[in-house]
């Protein structure tokens, strides 16, 4: 089995039944939709072909202040060309009004930098960009504005749709492009509440890695943005700040996802360059839980051959993997015993662990440490279940405990049943004993599951 998680956008080439099922065999561990393009109905429908076939979470992606390009028909332009974008509608506009913020000599990147302009004039809700590129203008491109705060609010009209739709159709996860701060990430959660969606959040500029404590604290992961944070930050930037990023995920125990441009070159070509391969194990090292393809497996030629490349780089390397956790003293109780469950890992022979979790917490906390062993997180709800499965090296299952006496006994049993632990294996169990507190996983046990099952005619 495989530890490191593989999140896959999901696109036009591969949005059925057949190629769904395709990745998924392949090591697909999350169906990401990248609501930039398509509508409502398209969504829809992939949500439904990601459950009918997969037992992976689905991640609607919005994008939130994003800025995007608005444009009534592709528009070529050529290097010293003046391009006009109007605030009041017109051929080209954007997805958001920032008029009022905008100054002449303001930079304006248009498609991740590949076209560059300055503003040279500014007059009746229009902007006039000069181009120092040549390219097309299309719509939903996106547009990165460096280093300003432009004030626009944290979701679009659309955002306020695919929201609606993600709730009615009770999704695992939204990611929330350009978290700006912990605000961004708060106004979603009021706007989800009613339903424990997952909330990650992309960081993606420079606001997003100035305020990203906070956006950590509010989020429950974690995603490295890199196309958009290459461009808004200079991309020599980027690998020093995902490192910090992801040790930081790390020691909270929250997923975190590196992403964009892991393989792009399997966009066109069936074999990646060695320095793609070397990005996804490093990314690996670094900590990630989980590694993204973009346009690789949305719009490529090679989606399957994409994920069966970063399955195999992922076992190649996910067992050096090493703990970038602190010890900062006390948190709460299952951080207290995620930390005894490394010392016990590293110093007997411990086939397997198991952790009965309610919030998913638990199975969180000791994923961090990168034992050897695989977790399997017991929880008795598919929601957590299908969350759990963007953790590095555990495996979720779902099983309904609550009615049993002796929940470690009869929790054995059925891994038994389902083959996920042998006779012979040596088992670590933990579990919250007597309490209803949250991140209270209070109890460590340790057997022999011959022998434990000795005990189970009791449950
Ligand atoms: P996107 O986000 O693919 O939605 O733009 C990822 C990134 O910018 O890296
Ligand atoms: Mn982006």
């Amino acid at each position: 089995m495989k530890k490191t998680k593989i999140v896959c956008t999901i696109g036009p080439v591969t949005s059925s039944k057949q190629m769904i099922q395709k990745m998924y065999q392949a090591g697909m561990n999350g169906a990401r939709i990248n609501t930039a393009y398509g509508d409502l109905d398209t969504y829809k429908s992939i949500i439904e072909a990601v459950r009918e076939n997969t037992d992976i979470p689905v991640i609607v992606d919005i994008k939130g202040p994003e800025i995007r390009i608005k444009a009534s028909q592709d528009k070529t332009i050529a290097k010293g060309d003046i391009l006009e974008v109007s605030f009041n509608g017109g051929d080209v506009s954007f997805n958001h009004d920032f008029y009022d913020k905008m100054n002449v000599d303001d930079i304006v990147y248009i498609d991740n930098g590949k076209i560059r302009t300055k503003v040279v004039e500014k007059n009746n809700r229009t902007l006039r960009l000069l181009s120092r590129d040549s390219g097309t203008i299309e719509d939903g491109k996106g547009v990165n504005i460096p280093n300003k705060h432009l004030s626009v609010p944290t979701f679009s009209e659309k955002d306020l749709e695919i929201i609606e739709l993600s709730k009615k159709l009770d999704v695992e996860y939204i990611a929330l492009s350009f978290a700006r701060d912990a605000e961004d990430v708060e106004n979603l959660r009021a706007r989800t509440e009613s339903y424990e969606v997952g909330i990650i959040a992309k960081i993606e500029n420079f606001e997003g890695v100035e305020n990203f404590e906070e956006i950590l604290n509010a989020a429950d992961g974690i995603m490295v943005a890199r196309g958009d944070l290459g461009v808004e930050i200079k991309p020599e930037k980027v690998p020093l700040i995902q490192k910090s990023i992801i040790k930081k995920c790390n020691q909270q125990g929250k997923p975190v996802i590196t992403a964009t441009e892991m393989l792009e070159s399997m966009v066109h070509q069936s074999s990646p360059t060695r320095a793609e391969v070397s990005d996804v194990a490093n990314a690996i090292l670094d900590g990630s839980d989980a590694v993204m393809l973009s346009g690789e497996t949305a719009v490529g030629q090679y989606p399957v051959e994409a994920v069966q490349m970063m399955s195999r780089i992922a076992k190649e390397t996910e067992n050096s993997a090493k703990s970038h956790v602190e010890d900062v003293g006390y948190i709460n109780i299952s951080d207290t015993i995620s930390k005894a469950i490394q010392r016990i890992c590293q110093s007997m022979p411990i086939d397997k662990v198991v952790t009965v979790t309610r919030s998913g917490y638990t199975a969180q906390v000791i994923a961090r440490f990168r034992i050897a062993q695989p977790i399997i997180a017991v929880t008795a709800t598919e929601k957590v279940r299908k969350q759990l499965e963007l953790v590095f090296g555990v495996y979720p299952v779902q099983i309904n405990y609550h009615e049993a006496k002796d929940r470690i006994a009869f929790v054995a049993d059925r891994l038994h049943e389902m083959k996920l632990v042998d006779n012979e294996d040596v088992v670590l169990f933990t579990a919250g004993v007597r309490t209803q507190m949250p991140h209270a996983s209070n109890s460590i046990e340790i057997h022999k599951i011959k022998e434990l099952r000795k005990f189970t005619s009791a449950v």
